[in-house]
């Protein structure tokens, strides 16, 4: 039923003009982007805010131009085509309904403005805007007006309306930001669910990583304008190329200590806390993800006990360290292995102690900030 597309994009810049007075450089949102996104996948685009996430949306969309550089729909050069050429279906975070029209008009509007050869009958029309209506599961709200519905009513009807006319692409701006936590949850699934069925090539925009993570088959996950990296959720959460991309990803986040390399050893503070073979003598970032710590009272890495935290599943152990660049160091130990603390007394503070588990421990250099101890490379192409 629908066209599967990859998209790619090739040297693609984009720079606007400053509007500080004090500083007249430009800003340049997109930095050289040359990636393949491949067809059929689910794709999230991931930094904070202002990285240029919109904007590169925004330039696959054609809404605006690229300062450099082409894009491509399958073979097809679309840089010079305008929006409702491309074959796109667009949805942002507010959903932008008419507000004196039913649902169902709604969905069917952009079919109504089809022209020529596209141009469909009545009855095909209503076919299409009921199947999209059941794909996104509002086919008993019809006829209701946009403020009759919740806001993630809206969203699926903003939803449906962009897949109504089979995109090629499906182009998602932080479109669960408007919605509570709970109904945040509920509708990233559904949009995955969505997304299998149909099968369109979706790129999806959020400054959520936990959202990403959860249903992406690949991030690119951007700072500043540039592509950090690009991979399977899970890999570039196992290997970060560098420290902004592993402080990015994962809660609690990755605890970061001021280390030093010395005979192929790892010390934090004056402990020698495991083995870094391969690893240059230097000052480095050592970066420990929470779920990287084992409790052990003869363990090698001990900091100042503050506080257990129980969580359900997990035990979360509050501590802090001289050498630690986060206030708190937040350690995850499963409930199944619960043992004793191992706390010892060391002048009125509480110490307890901890081996690290080698693949959550990442080393940084302290200049450049990219992974010393990452397994391969990373090339900018998604399979
Ligand atoms: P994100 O969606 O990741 O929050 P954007 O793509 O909206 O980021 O913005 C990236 C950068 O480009 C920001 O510094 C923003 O201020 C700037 N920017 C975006 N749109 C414009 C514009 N129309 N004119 C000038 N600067 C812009
Ligand atoms: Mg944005």
């Amino acid at each position: 039923m629908v066209t599967r597309m990859k998209v790619v994009l090739q040297n693609l810049t984009k720079k606007f003009p400053s509007r500080d007075r004090k500083n007249r450089q430009d800003v340049t949102a997109v930095n050289n982007f040359n990636f393949e996104i491949p067809d059929g996948k689910l794709i999230g685009l991931l930094g904070p805010s202002g990285c240029g996430k919109s904007t590169t949306l925004n330039l696959i969309s054609g809404l605006i131009k690229p300062t450099e550089g082409k894009i491509f729909f399958g073979e097809e050069d679309v840089t010079g085509l305008a929006p409702e050429h491309r074959g796109i279906g667009l949805v942002f975070q507010n959903y932008a309904l008419y507000p004196h029209l039913t649902v169902r008009q709604n969905i069917l509007f952009p079919l109504q403005n089809l022209k020529g050869k596209d141009k469909l009958s009545k009855t095909q029309m209503l076919e299409r805007t009921n199947e999209a209506a059941r794909l996104v599961q509002i086919s008993e709200l019809m006829e209701r007006k946009p403020k009759e519905l919740s806001g993630g009513q809206q969203q699926r009807v903003a939803i449906a309306r962009a897949l109504v006319k089979m995109p090629k692409v499906l182009l998602l701006d932080e479109p669960l930001s408007n919605l509570d936590a709970r109904l945040r949850l509920q509708t990233r699934e559904e949009i995955k669910r969505i997304q299998k069925e149909t099968k369109i090539t979706t790129i999806f925009v959020t400054h959520d990583q936990e959202e990403a993570m959860s249903i992406s088959d690949m991030i690119i996950v951007m700072k500043d304008g540039i592509v950090q990296q690009i991979g399977k959720p899970q890999e570039v959460y196992d290997n970060p190329v560098n420290l902004f991309v592993a402080k990015f990803l994962g809660t609690p986040p990755v605890n970061v200590f001021n280390g030093q390399v010395k005979n192929g050893r790892l010390y934090i503070g004056q402990e020698d806390v495991m083995d870094a073979v391969g690893c240059p003598d230097a000052e480095v970032y050592a970066g420990i993800r929470p779920e990287g710590f084992i409790l052990d009272e003869k363990g090698s890495l001990g900091c100042k006990l503050k506080g257990v935290e129980v969580m359900g599943r997990d035990i979360s152990i509050v501590s802090s360290h001289t050498a630690s660049l986060n206030t708190t160091v937040r350690a995850l130990i499963g409930t199944e292995n619960r043992v004793d603390m191992g706390a010892g007394h060391n002048g009125g503070d509480i110490l307890v102690r901890f081996n690290l588990v080698p693949h959550k421990v990442f080393l940084f250099d302290k200049n450049t900030e990219f992974c010393l101890s990452r397994e391969g490379g990373s090339s900018g192409r998604l399979s």
